[in-house]
């Protein structure tokens, strides 16, 4: 019988997302590398898009995955048992985050903490229309799909949502757009997608004070910037701000599948009644993921791993100079280099996986790399991972 490799079974089998997979086979993954199967080591410079912020095995992480396991797994659908990883991390969470910040609400990703969100806010004001910005993105689903800056990818999918707008991300004269029949604004406190765009303070402050005037619920999404990635725990923190509704995923579950959206109990108590049950999930805040992101989140706060993301990142940004890098771009530990286009990126990017060093582009800036690495990640890694990545664009 003809055996196929697990290469031609994944092209075959499993549902493709692009015409062009990396199609790395890894084996095992420890720290900030990844091995893969054909015996070749890989540094890992983008955590599996800003999830892996203490690299990957991690044995506190590991063990607490393993004693929940053998505890118990899914149980009940969401809400209705009292499961204490769930609690546990909702509580230590919370002891974290400004007071009205306590009550979380927890999903299995990122999009599901949109789309919780966003029903959060139309159920509490009782209005539907639906702000986001261009270059923003919030999941893949339909709801977080209508909040996508882009119309690249939403024009084959419509109609999605109706009542919704997208303003100029960092532009303070369209807030105006905001008013009393708005239910929300999501904003992504640093822009991912778009190549790691940074707004300005005055800009962010001042978006919080028109959705207080106007009572439309702010939401900040802070899937990829939450949890340490840019230097603060919580990226809001740059701001003075507290949002009304904060989205949490990626690096919360420590690995395994979690997202969440936090708000106050009063705000969040909406969604109990009229109609019962109007929000609901199955595997939501899943027990074994709980327990896996509390042990990551109490580890990267008890070691003061935040800490060191600031002055990491200095010293990618300092290393990375090159006359064929067109800008650089940065918050903490996410970075973008810009270059001239994506054919330059994307040779660049198969030249640093040549040479041991993962990285990859952004959704809306494909000829932008990008540079996202586990926290731990030393000095003496970020300086070799720069030498590969400045050899690469070298060669170009
Ligand atoms: N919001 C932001 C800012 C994201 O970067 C992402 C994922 N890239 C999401 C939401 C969606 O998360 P998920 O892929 O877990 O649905």
């Amino acid at each position: 019988m003809k055996t196929f490799t697990n290469r031609q079974l994944f092209l075959s089998h499993v549902a493709q997302t692009s015409p062009a997979p990396l199609i790395l086979e890894i084996e095992r993954a420890v720290g900030v590398y990844l091995y893969a199967a054909d015996g070749k080591k890989y540094m890992d410079l983008i955590a599996g898009i800003s999830v892996s912020n203490l690299g990957h095995s991690h044995p506190v992480v590991i063990k607490a995955v393993q004693q929940q396991v053998e505890k118990y797994m899914h149980l009940m659908v969401y809400g209705e048992f009292v499961e204490s990883p769930q609690v546990k991390y909702a509580e230590k969470l919370t002891s974290f985050l400004p007071a009205q910040l306590n009550n979380v609400y927890f999903t299995n990703s990122g999009t599901e903490a949109t789309e919780g969100a966003l029903k959060l806010a139309k159920r509490v004001t009782g209005s539907t229309q639906l702000i986001s910005f261009k270059n923003g993105y919030h999941g893949s689903t339909q709801g977080a799909l209508s909040m996508m800056g882009d119309e690249t990818f939403k024009r084959s999918f419509r109609p999605l949502l109706p009542d919704t707008m997208q303003l100029t991300y960092g532009n303070k004269d369209e807030l105006s757009n905001i008013t009393e029949r708005t239910a929300a604004v999501i904003i992504e406190p640093v822009q991912a997608e778009s190549g790691i765009t940074v707004p300005a303070k005055n800009f962010m402050q001042q978006l919080r004070e028109v959705c207080t005037k106007t009572g439309a619920l702010l939401i900040l999404d802070e899937a990829q910037t939450g949890l340490g990635r840019t230097g603060k725990l919580f990226a809001f923190e740059h701001y003075d701000i507290v949002p009304d509704i904060l989205l949490l995923a990626k690096a919360l579950g420590g690995g395994m599948p979690l997202g969440a959206f936090i708000a106050s109990k009063e705000i969040m108590q909406t969604l109990t009644e009229n109609p019962v049950l109007g929000h609901i999930t199955t595997f939501g805040g899943h027990p074994v993921c709980c327990a896996a992101g509390l042990a990551a989140f109490e580890v990267l706060t008890s070691e003061k791993l935040v800490e060191q993301v600031e002055e990491k990142g200095q010293l990618f940004e300092s290393l990375l100079q090159h006359p064929k890098i067109k800008s650089r771009s940065r918050a903490g530990l996410m970075m973008a280099l810009e270059f001239d286009s994506f054919e330059t990126n994307k040779k660049i990017i198969d030249r640093c996986i040549e040479n041991g060093v993962l990285t990859d582009w952004f959704l809306f800036a494909p000829h932008c790399l990008r540079i996202a690495p586990p926290f731990i990640i030393t000095e003496e890694e970020i300086r070799t991972a720069c030498e590969v990545v400045l050899r690469a664009v070298d060669g170009i």
